[in-house]
């Protein structure tokens, strides 16, 4: 009869600790995420935080700064107004959608392109800039597109991102050494442990211009458009979004950002 009634209360523990670890999931995921920001009068954006020109700590300041940081600072004043405060956590390509999903972050604006895959986990905004994955070289390798990347070139790539895939497809014969950021990526290329780093330009191009040592090659041989990333089922959030995106680039400013930050090094 003990043995029972033992069994019984097990189950019953069971059955509480499931219904309750699921009622937290449904609340999170219930919550709007408008409501949310519009009651606290700010938005928390999950950023870059070493990625030059779209999301860097500048270390004097204290201020995370590039293109995604004022992207993300003129949508919160279009959707929150003037006192709308926007609030940056760091992320990397790894944590950016677990740091989204379990609610640390309301959107993620840190260089992401839109894919199917990640669409299965996510909703996307419109696209709002087109980037194409290339190679980053020292001044006078031997790589000078992705056909030379052979048996025994070591790439280096970040976890998380779709440009190790990519590459996975693109140069099947050559090794990939992961590395968990943008900052460690283009330490490891700089001390010589991989023959050519491979991400999207844009990202390249922040590199190539801290070093003058180093240059893209090749090309790009993929597309790459990035969207702003936000939970799923929070379509009112993400109207508002895509609404402010629309009216950023309507009233000159998406413009002025983008000049910004790739006026010089686009052309
Ligand atoms: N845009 C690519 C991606 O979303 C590479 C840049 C990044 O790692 O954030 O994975």
């Amino acid at each position: 009869m003990k043995k029972i009634a033992k069994i019984i209360r097990v189950f019953f523990l069971i059955g509480l600790l499931l219904s309750l670890t699921s009622c937290g999931t449904n609340k999170l995921s219930n919550e709007s995420t408008l409501k949310r920001v519009e009651e606290s009068d700010s938005i928390v954006w999950g950023v870059k935080n070493d990625t030059r020109l779209f999301g860097l700590m500048d270390i004097k300041s204290g201020q995370v700064q590039g293109f995604d940081i004022d992207i993300a600072k003129a949508l919160t004043k279009e959707i929150l107004g003037d006192e709308g405060k926007a609030t940056f956590v760091e992320v990397t390509s790894k944590t950016r959608i677990p740091l989204l999903k379990n609610g640390n972050i309301d959107a993620i604006i840190a260089t992401m392109t839109i894919t199917p895959e990640r669409k299965e986990q996510v909703d996307f905004s419109d696209v709002y800039f087109e980037a194409g994955q290339s190679l980053l070289v020292k001044k006078g390798s031997a790589i000078h597109s992705i056909k030379d990347l052979k048996e025994g070139t070591t790439v280096l790539a970040v976890k998380g991102s779709t440009s190790v895939d990519n590459i996975k497809k693109a140069a099947p014969k050559a090794k990939i050494l992961e590395l968990e950021n943008y900052a460690e990526c283009f330490t490891a290329l700089k001390s010589n442990q991989g023959d050519v780093m491979t991400t999207d330009n844009a990202i390249l191009m922040g590199m190539a211009s801290e070093s003058t040592d180093y240059t893209l090659v090749g090309g790009n041989f993929t597309n790459e458009p990035y969207g702003i990333a936000v939970n799923k089922n929070q379509e009112p959030f993400l109207n508002k979004i895509n609404a402010a995106l629309k009216t950023l680039h309507q009233n000159g400013t998406y413009d002025k950002i983008y000049n910004k930050w790739f006026g010089d090094v686009a052309n």
